[in-house]
Parts: C-alpha cells; sequence; structure tokens
C-alpha cells in the first residue's frame, strides 16, 4: 500500500473510533474527498470521479464554482457572525428573491441551517396555526432526523424509535410502480390514494395540522405519485382546513427540470401553505429555510427559531448561487440533459434484467434493481453498483425503502458530453454486477 493509501485507512480507523456507530458513510473503504471543479471531485489518493450525486444534492450548481466562492470569500473577510437581531443586506435580498420565486402570495422566509431544521419550523408553525399535532405524511417518506421529522419519517429504515411530539397518519400515494395500487392507471391510483387520505381523517380523531409530502421522494429511491396527485390531495385537505407542505429539500430550485419547485407538477389546486428547502441553496453550506403565507408564518409568537436564521456567509454565498442557477437556466439544461441522460439509461437497462425501472425526472433519476430471477428487490444489486462505479470514476447514490434504488442526482451545470461519461460508466458498472449475481448462483 502506498503511504497515501496508510494514511487514508488510517483516517478510516480513527473515525470509526471517535464518531457514532451509526454514522455510515458510504463504501467498504470510504472515500475522502480533497476538492472538487465543476462536476468532478478528487480523492486524496489523486483519484478524479464525476460525481453524479452532488454530495447528496448540496452542491446544486457546480463545485467550487467562482461566484459562489467570491462572494463566500468577500464576506469572511468583512464579519462572521450570526444573529436575527441585526439585518445583514443579502439575507433580505435572498428572502426577496426566495419569497417572489415561492409562488406562494403575502410570502414570508425563514432561514435555518439545515431541511431537518426547516421541517420542524414548518410542523411546528402548522401544529401552533392549527392547534393539533395529528400529521399527516406519505408511506416511505423522509424528512430528517431530528426528534420531530423522525415521526413524520415514512421509511422505516431511518425511524430509529417508534417516539414522537407528533401524532403521525400515513397515507398511500409516494410510490407508483409498487404497493397495492400499483396496477392502476394514473386517475384511478390517484382516485384510490384520494380515497386513502379520506378514510384516514375520517378514523382521525379531531382536526389535523397538515399533509407533509415530498413532490419526489428522495431518500424514499426518487419516486412519485402520478402528477396532479398533491393537488387531488389539496382539494381534500381545503375542505377541512389542513395545511399542505411542499418539502423541496430534493426537488426545488429547477432540478426536476420541468418545473422549478416539484409542487408544480401538481399546481391545479394551487400553491402549498408552507414550503420547505435546503441542501443545494448553499451549494453545499449549511443552508434551509421555511417559506410560508404571513398569516401561517406570523402565528409564532416567539422571536425566531435558533440563532442562526441566515447568517451573512451562508446567505452571500446562496444569494450568488440563486443568482447563478436563474441567470443561466439551469432548470432548462435539467431538461435538457436530464431528459438525454434518462433515454440512454433506458435504453442500457433495456438489456439488464437487474433493472426494474428507470425513473425521475430531470436531474433527478433513479434506477429500481431487482434479482434478475425472482424480480426481488436487492439491495445487494445496488450496494455492487455503487462500488463499481466508483472503480469506473463515478459516484452515485443509494435509497428505497428496500435499499435497492440508485440515486442519479449531478450538479445542475451537467454537460451532455458528461452525462455521456457518466452513462457508460454506470453501463459498465450495471453489467459487471449483473454478471457478479449471475455467477454467483451458478
Ligand atoms: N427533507 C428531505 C426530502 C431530505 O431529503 C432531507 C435530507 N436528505 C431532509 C429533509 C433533511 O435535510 P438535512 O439533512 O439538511 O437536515
Amino acid at each position: 500500500a502506498t503511504v497515501t493509501e496508510n494514511l487514508h485507512s488510517a483516517l478510516h480507523a480513527r473515525h470509526q473510533a471517535v464518531m457514532p456507530d451509526w454514522l455510515a458513510t458510504y463504501y467498504s473503504e470510504p472515500i475522502e474527498i480533497t476538492h472538487g471543479q465543476g462536476r468532478h471531485v478528487w480523492d486524496a489518493e489523486g483519484n478524479r470521479y464525476l460525481d453524479f450525486f452532488g454530495g447528496i444534492l448540496t452542491t446544486m450548481t457546480a463545485h467550487a464554482l467562482p461566484e459562489v466562492t467570491a462572494a463566500i470569500t468577500e464576506q469572511a473577510g468583512k464579519i462572521l457572525h450570526s444573529s436575527t437581531l441585526y439585518l445583514s443586506r443579502q439575507t433580505v435580498d435572498l428572502a426577496e428573491r426566495i419569497a417572489r420565486l415561492s409562488g406562494i402570495p403575502d410570502a414570508r422566509v425563514f432561514f435555518t441551517t439545515s431541511g431537518t431544521e426547516a421541517n420542524d419550523t414548518a410542523l411546528l408553525l402548522a401544529t401552533a396555526y392549527r392547534g393539533s399535532n395529528q400529521v399527516l405524511a406519505l408511506r416511505n417518506s423522509y424528512h430528517g432526523r431530528s426528534f420531530t421529522s423522525i415521526g413524520i419519517t415514512g421509511n422505516s429504515a431511518w425511524s430509529p424509535t417508534s417516539l414522537s411530539p407528533l401524532q403521525t397518519l400515513y397515507v398511500h400515494g409516494g410510490v407508483r410502480s409498487r404497493g397495492p395500487y400499483a396496477h392502476l392507471d394514473d386517475a384511478a391510483f390517484t382516485a384510490a390514494c384520494v380515497e386513502d387520505l379520506e378514510d384516514i381523517l375520517g378514523q382521525a380523531n379531531g382536526s389535523v395540522a397538515a399533509l407533509i409530502a415530498e413532490p419526489i421522494q428522495g431518500v424514499g429511491g426518487f419516486t412519485s405519485g402520478p402528477d396532479g396527485l398533491l393537488a387531488a390531495f389539496k382539494r381534500v385537505l381545503d375542505r377541512h382546513g389542513i395545511l399542505w407542505i411542499t418539502d423541496e429539500v430534493q426537488t426545488g430550485w429547477g432540478r426536476t427540470g420541468d418545473h422549478f419547485w416539484g409542487w408544480q407538477a401538481h399546481d391545479q389546486a394551487g400553491p402549498p401553505d408552507i414550503l420547505t428547502f435546503a441542501k443545494g441553496i448553499g451549494n453545499g453550506m449549511s443552508m434551509g429555510g421555511v417559506v410560508a403565507r404571513a398569516e401561517v408564518m406570523n402565528c409564532l409568537t416567539a422571536n425566531s427559531i435558533s440563532t442562526f436564521g441566515g447568517s451573512p456567509i451562508t446567505t452571500a454565498g446562496a444569494l450568488a448561487n440563486l443568482t447563478y442557477l436563474v441567470d443561466h437556466d439551469l432548470q432548462g439544461n435539467a431538461r435538457r440533459v436530464g431528459g438525454l441522460l434518462k433515454s440512454r439509461l433506458e435504453a442500457i437497462s433495456a438489456a439488464l434484467p437487474i433493472v426494474r425501472e428507470v425513473r425521475g425526472r430531470g436531474l433527478m433519476l433513479g434506477l429500481e434493481l431487482v434479482e434478475p430471477d425472482t424480480g426481488e428487490p436487492s439491495a445487494q444489486a445496488a450496494s455492487l453498483v455503487l462500488e463499481a462505479a466508483r472503480e469506473y470514476g463515478l459516484l452515485i447514490g443509494k435509497g428505497g425503502r428496500a435499499g435497492n434504488a440508485l440515486r442519479i442526482a449531478p450538479p445542475l451545470t451537467l454537460s451532455v458530453a458528461e452525462a455521456e461519461e457518466g452513462a457508460s460508466a454506470l453501463a459498465d458498472a450495471l453489467r459487471q454486477t449483473q454478471d457478479k449475481l449471475a455467477g454467483g448462483r451458478s
């Protein structure tokens, strides 16, 4: 082993000795990422990878985007502090732009440091506004890691405790291709999910505060119901005065190509009451937030949620990132390059029985992997493809209720050539895995 390899395995051992056992890393030999540029990152051993996961979608536009670096550096040279007690020009600028982009009328914006905290704030608002701790969530959902957000996370792999300050009622609708309604066409699927929602509301004990939903389930494996489903839900919610919270932590900022927000695939019933965002807006920096109608946002009487309600440095970086994204029409790029990538992946997968489905939209694409013989979900296949892709210089993500989905979410500046490069690397990794699984049986 080389000196760098030895140093790297020492770092892994130190990580394991000092960090919690439940803090999982990807890969049997985790990667130490040292720097990035555009759509590529490098590890401590000098290997270059094409990044098809954007650091779990946290790098939205590009690694080391000069505009973002300049904004952060300039602010770092002035002052680093965070307090909601003083004004910061870029924080107000960013809030104004997000309020306009949100589609929510009379919108107010509050910044947080993470998606988890954004969802906690949304739940605090909804439960306070409605005077109820009953919340509707989709099965297979993921909304964060705090005590409250675990309580609305339907994906059991991510729920280490069944205790919760919320009373959560789970409804169908987050997964189109599996579950009891999978055999129905879109209209019948939607009708069945609405009936399920009505049934659950019929059994609810008094008023319900809100429905929280990811327009495309992220950790759940990039799955969703048909377009318009959430609008059909909203018509029911409106009759009961229940709020609609859209969790746009993964689907926001144009990633889905067709829309700026995921909820816009369901906009026939109007905008949501509350929108949460995080991840990509900071292009790697820790940042999230909540947008809500003033009436809902202002129902709290306490001052702020935490000290870090949009620090000058994160909002300076996020503002530069958002400006770049809008000025360069990265939503359009996500639609065009994502569309090409999806067709490439479909063509590759047609000849590979381990791929049951290619799904998603824009630059948010998922592959569901199964045992070639039985069609049963295969988490082993997903792990093998992840490892093999790394060998071919490609980073991707995993997910799904059964751990058998691959997630592809590159920075939104991805070029056609890079999409081709990633698709061939993934094709090699998929073929290698299929051969390995077939060989293991014979
Ligand atoms: N909501 C969704 C849809 C997410 O995917 C995540 C993170 N994976 C969160 C909330 C939580 O965000 P964070 O990790 O920034 O707390």
